[in-house]
């Protein structure tokens, strides 16, 4: 029997993955990339160096067995490490041992892997092929080498994964409206880098970091954590890299009153910023003015569509489909989640406008809600983690959870941790929120609930949790 032809538009962390799954279920898949080869070029990134991997990601990379081999390449993050003005930390754990972490991995890298699995599973790959145009009336899409000749390649069935500004979504919106909406962010985000401990210039060192160095650590701050800088209505955060840097980002509002990018535009005007609100990370930077100056600010988005499909034509993933802000660090997991629904669906279809049209169905209520988990976590990370409700909040969430954990699991659990619709981590860690509320009222202290009947309370209004 002829392998049925598959045509998938960008070769990123989603659509790589998706092609070596769909090629290992028999589909003949050509794959085109904007990019030239990254693992002969090199990785041209623009944008998040790393990324926090977590078990959604990771139960898709294990259905091509590519999980051991990402995980060899990752750093280990067990929390979330606080760090206040005075450089006082304190470390959140995210979940309850260390098979609840997240994985800080090199988007570079995990391309690069992703793309060798795809031609070793017989994907056929065009670099430097951007996609120009589409005509769904006949078929055709148009791509332009790197020298700008445009070219043209047939294409029955093609599948866009090519980012939040996709190509194949604008020309598929052309053909049939697809309710597009886009929400700007109206912060930005400038990455920075704290590097290995032993770059780190010997000026710049305490006494207790050059005693860390000497003893031949790679990290300067601590490598098994994702490091929040929280201030209120901005925050940077830093991800490890396995050769001992971090990645250091700094989210700021873009315009407005201080502070925001319009009114630290430059290292001078950041500087002071920083010595006040983050001395203890500006003191791990010593390129941070040069940084500053030669980083973009980035910009961030939430992408809603009605409809992410032309019949069993053409059909979205990823962030071509659902594009959504970092702040929960689920992005590229929910495309990896996209590709592990939709390899099994569409291998057992016979009718692939039914299996988009089901894949749809399935995944845009998830979409939907991992979009406002992902905003919501933005005030979490950058103000709540330090309020002191929130605080009384999660220690009495916790208590619940090891008293009775087939109730109540925090949401943030629920979301990094599991595979439960993304929809139902919503609307149950509402329900769960509301609960901690009333559990809470009068208390000054988690310590203060009496546990057995907050427990008898929690298992008379919530069902069980599903296993
Ligand atoms: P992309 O990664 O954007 O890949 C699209 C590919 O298509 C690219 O290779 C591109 O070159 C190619 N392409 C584009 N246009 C064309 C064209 N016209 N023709 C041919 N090829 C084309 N997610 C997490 O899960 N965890 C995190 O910690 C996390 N952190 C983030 C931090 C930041 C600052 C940002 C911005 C995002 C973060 N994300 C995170 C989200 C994550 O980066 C995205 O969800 C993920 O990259 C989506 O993968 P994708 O393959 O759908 O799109």
């Amino acid at each position: 029997m002829q392998a049925k032809p598959i045509t998938i538009v960008g070769a990123g962390l989603v659509g790589s993955l998706l092609a070596t799954l769909l090629a290992q279920r028999g589909f003949r898949i050509d794959l085109f990339e904007k990019r030239p080869d990254p693992r002969k070029a090199g990785f041209i990134g623009g944008r998040s160096i790393n990324l926090a991997l977590s078990e959604r990601g990771i139960r898709a990379l294990r259905m091509a067995d590519l999980d051991r081999a990402v995980l060899n390449q990752a750093v280990m993050m067990r929390g979330r490490m606080v760090h206040d003005r005075d450089g006082g930390t304190n470390m959140q754990r995210y979940g309850i041992d260390d098979s609840e972490v997240n994985q800080s991995v090199s988007r570079g890298g995990l391309n690069m892997l992703l793309l060798d699995a795809a031609a070793k599973a017989g994907v056929t790959m065009h670099f430097e092929q951007t996609l120009t145009a589409a005509d769904f009336d006949h078929h055709a899409l148009t791509f332009a080498d790197a020298d700008g000749t445009q070219h043209t390649a047939e294409a029955g069935v093609v599948i866009g994964a090519d980012g939040a500004g996709s190509a194949l979504r604008a020309a598929m919106n052309r053909h049939a409206p697809l309710g597009e909406r886009v929400e700007p962010l109206d912060h930005g985000y400038k990455e920075l880098e704290i590097p290995p401990l032993a770059q780190l210039p010997d000026h710049a060192l305490t006494p207790e970091l050059r005693a860390r160095r000497d003893a031949g650590e790679r990290f300067a701050i601590a490598p098994d954590a994702l490091h929040i800088w929280p201030r209120g209505n901005c925050m940077c955060i830093a991800l490890p890299n396995a050769e001992g840097s971090f990645t250091v980002t700094l989210f700021l509002p873009r315009d407005g009153k201080h502070p925001s990018f319009a009114s630290v535009p430059d290292a001078a005007a950041a500087r002071p910023y920083f010595e006040d609100d983050y001395a203890d990370a500006l003191a791990c930077m010593p390129a941070f003015d040069a940084d500053y100056d030669a980083h973009p600010v980035g910009s961030l988005a939430t992408l809603y569509l009605d409809r992410w499909h032309l019949d069993g034509q053409a059909l979205l993933v990823g962030d071509a489909a659902h594009a959504i802000v970092p702040f929960h660090g689920q992005g590229m997991n929910a495309g990896f989640e996209d590709v592990a629904i939709l390899a099994p669906l569409l291998a057992e279809s016979s009718d692939l406008a039914e299996a988009f049209e089901h894949f749809q169905q399935q995944r845009k209520p998830d979409a939907d809600a991992i979009a406002a988990m992902a905003l919501e976590n933005y005030v979490e990370m950058r103000d709540s983690v330090v309020d002191p409700d929130y605080l009384r909040k999660r220690q009495l969430g916790a208590r619940l959870a090891e008293r009775a954990p087939r109730h109540f699991m925090p949401r943030y659990r629920m979301v990094t941790f599991t595979h439960l619709p993304y929809a139902y981590c919503l609307e149950r860690g509402r329900a769960q929120d509301m609960l901690l509320t009333q559990l809470l009222h009068g208390h000054a202290q988690a310590d203060s609930v009496d546990i057995d009947a907050a427990v008898t309370t929690l298992k008379a209004t919530l069902p069980p949790l599903p296993a």
